[in-house]
């Protein structure tokens, strides 16, 4: 099972989406992506447990 989330999915008005085998790797490419494109994003708990819901298994 491929893990799947796109900014858009989290209300960002971004058109990144990425890819993962597991939900680990995939939240590094999120911390990755947010430091270079959302500087102004702060990652809290409260944050990462949103993406985390949002997550998709295609
Ligand atoms: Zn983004």
């Amino acid at each position: 099972m491929t893990k799947s989330i796109s900014c858009a999915d989290v209300g960002s008005d971004c058109g990144w989406s990425t890819t993962a085998e597991t939900e680990e790797e995939l939240m590094k490419k999120v911390a990755e992506h947010a430091k270079e494109e959302h500087t102004d994003l702060e990652v809290t708990s409260e944050v990462v447990a949103k993406i985390k819901s949002c997550i998709k298994e295609i």
